[in-house]
């Protein structure tokens, strides 16, 4: 039997692929998180928008101990549209200023250890 994918399905497929989708209502303007085929304000059809290069704001941000190999990496929690994805951020060595607030997009995406990773690097205006 052939199925159709459903919006979750193939959100899961892109990000393997690393890019960035999500599905957006026209109607109401608004993506829609977790991924779903239908809008749970006005049950419309939603179709996948790219958001790769959609900016994003961090919230906060915290030095990832656990990580052994590359003193530089921060981990954030970056709010983007309807969404809020937690990254990692490259950060240039001895800079340890405050980045909350800061605009950020994603980097790369994709899957580790099977679970998905979004590194993001920050947007400068
Ligand atoms: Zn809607």
């Amino acid at each position: 039997m052939h199925t159709k994918k459903n919006n979750h399905q193939k959100f899961i497929e892109y990000i393997g692929k690393g890019r960035f989708v999500l599905p957006y209502c026209k109607e109401c303007r608004k993506t829609i998180w977790p991924p779903t085929d239908n809008c749970r304000v006005c049950l419309n059809n939603l179709s996948l928008k790219n958001y790769k290069n959609k900016q994003g704001k961090i919230l906060e941000f915290f030095l990832d101990k656990y990580n052994n190999n590359n003193a530089n990496i921060i981990m954030i929690l970056v709010k983007l549209d309807e969404v809020i994805l937690i990254g990692s951020l490259h950060q240039d060595n001895t800079n340890r200023e405050n980045i909350e607030g800061k605009k950020v997009r994603i980097k790369k995406c994709g899957f580790i250890d099977k679970k998905i990773f979004y590194q993001f690097e920050i947007v400068n205006n």
